[in-house]
């Protein structure tokens, strides 16, 4: 594979955010299984919690892999473990991490083995600028589903338009009628409400304003980078990409990550255990899958940034208890606005060995585990597409930002979900999940995902791939720009 400095380096950095750092340290381990050099970036704060979650061994010492971090510009928080509000987190991003940027580029510059590549995420668009200064070729990946990049770059037009309903700013009966109001004019998105678009486009709250500049704002840079990758393959989102073809650089779907890391990351080379995960895995819920049959537990998780009132928390509690069936819920410790989250005692005492309560999983174990039969999701895209390429079908609960547009996806294009109501109740949770489960309306949606499973497989897999074949591209791509 030849020495270091021969090698092309590749300096990947994610937006700060469990969503984002997972998919990219994939991508970062598939381009080291190419030849590339890696410099991972993470920023102080995130990296302490790697270093605590996995231990510094895990993270130290790898041949052609290295970590480097920039301060992410926010005051020391009160709780080291707990995830970061998301809009202060974007606005201190983009206005300070440019310059410790440039510095750390300069750094390796002028090291043995100069950076030849960046691999930013398109909410880091900062890193665009210092690109060009350097004269580095960069490439953009977008961690969510395409769906919600395509809402964020047609909102200008769509607002200048006059297509974009005005929000109503005080009687809840006016606001249902707005989230419902159809836009018939985002392309291959046919049938897409106010509702299903990234919830800040609907600038109902304080800080929706500043998060819709923020993001259309990266969206648009994103026309300044090589090419612009996302998580994704042909057979599920191609009609999507085909339409992006034509006014953004070269898009690439190189996904499911998940499966591509497994077809061509070796796993007995060092790199290969590095994980993500800002929480330590609990491992036992899976002995405890062990002694469960197939498909007969609902898995439920609402991801790492997901905050839900303690009344949301006590509805979904009573609706697993009452369905019958045995589930595996990841509450994590900061689930619950405002508290740590406290579970009623009487519903603990009544789940008891239906239940299996962690704080954080293995979720790509959990979801190829056969005793698995369906997920309650809060429609992350990196909970969507490892769900998809898991074939287990979903029930989406979208709490906020891109979520609402992957949980419309899910049911309307995909079919492999259905939606929960935003102000859930304990009865539609049972309700759900049993048709999820057992229900004529879930057997459809099971099937459906497991087409997607194979679909998925497919791409990854054989050697004409859809997804492999972009890969090449995007490798290709970043191989040229080696001096
Ligand atoms: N995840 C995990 N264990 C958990 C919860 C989440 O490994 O208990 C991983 C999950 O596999 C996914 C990521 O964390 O890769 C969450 O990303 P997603 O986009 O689904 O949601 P977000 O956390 O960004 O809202």
């Amino acid at each position: 594979m030849g020495s270091i400095a021969n090698k092309p380096h590749a300096l990947i950095i994610p937006a700060p955010a469990q969503g984002h750092i997972n998919p990219f340290l994939k991508l970062a381990k598939i381009l080291h299984s190419k030849g590339f050099q890696i410099t991972f970036v993470n920023t102080e704060f995130n990296h302490r919690r790697l270093l605590k979650s996995q231990g510094s061994d895990a993270l130290n010492g790898l041949p052609s892999f290295s970590f480097e971090t920039i301060p992410d510009g926010l005051p020391p928080p009160q709780n080291t473990d707990a995830t970061q509000d998301v809009p202060s987190l974007c606005k201190s991003v983009d206005e300070t991490c440019l310059n410790p940027f440039r510095r750390l580029l300069t750094k390796l510059n002028d090291s043995s083995s100069p950076v030849t590549c960046i691999v930013a995420d398109v909410l880091m668009g900062f890193t665009l600028d210092a690109a060009m200064e350097f004269d580095i070729l960069e490439i953009v990946v977008w961690t969510s589903g395409v769906g919600s990049f395509i809402c964020l770059h047609e909102y200008p037009n769509l607002l200048q338009k006059g297509l974009m309903p005005t929000p109503p700013k005080e009687s809840s009966v006016l606001i249902d009628g707005y989230l419902d109001t159809v836009i018939e004019s985002v392309p291959t998105m046919s049938g897409i409400r106010v509702k299903d678009m990234v919830s800040f486009l609907r600038n109902t709250n304080p800080g929706d304003e500043f998060m819709i500049h923020f993001l259309c704002l990266q969206v648009e840079r994103a026309k300044r980078a090589s090419a612009i990758v996302f998580n994704t393959f042909y057979e599920l989102d191609g009609h999507h990409i085909d339409m992006l073809a034509s006014i953004f650089p070269p898009c690439y779907e190189i996904g499911p990550l998940n499966l591509l890391e497994k077809r061509i990351v070796d796993e007995s080379v060092a790199i290969a255990s590095l994980q993500s995960n800002l929480w330590k895995e609990e491992h036992e819920c899976l002995e405890w899958l062990e002694t469960k049959p197939p498909s007969s537990v609902i898995y439920v998780n609402f991801g790492s940034i997901t905050v839900m009132t303690h009344e949301h928390l006590v509805e979904f509690c009573w609706g697993l208890a009452n369905c019958n069936y045995s589930f595996l819920w990841i509450v994590r410790p900061d689930l619950v606005a405002g508290n740590s989250a406290v579970l009623p005692s009487e519903f603990l005492a009544e789940i008891n060995g239906r239940g299996m309560l962690v704080s954080w999983c293995p979720q790509e174990q959990v979801l190829n585990h056969p005793s698995i039969g369906g997920f309650l999701t809060h429609s992350g895209w990196n909970s969507t597409i490892e769900s998809i390429s898991g074939g287990v079908p979903m029930i989406c609960w979208p709490f906020f930002g891109d979520q609402q547009t992957n949980c419309w996806s899910c049911c309307n294009e995909y079919e492999v979900a259905m939606e929960i109501d935003n102000d859930v109740k304990r009865d539609e949770v049972a309700k759900l999940v049993i048709e999820l489960m057992n229900g004529e309306r879930g057997d459809k949606l099971r099937k459906n995902a497991i087409h997607f499973k194979n679909e998925a497989e497919k791409a990854c897999v054989s050697p004409f791939g859809s997804s492999i074949n972009d890969l090449e591209k995007v490798i290709g791509m970043l191989q040229t720009s080696t001096k």
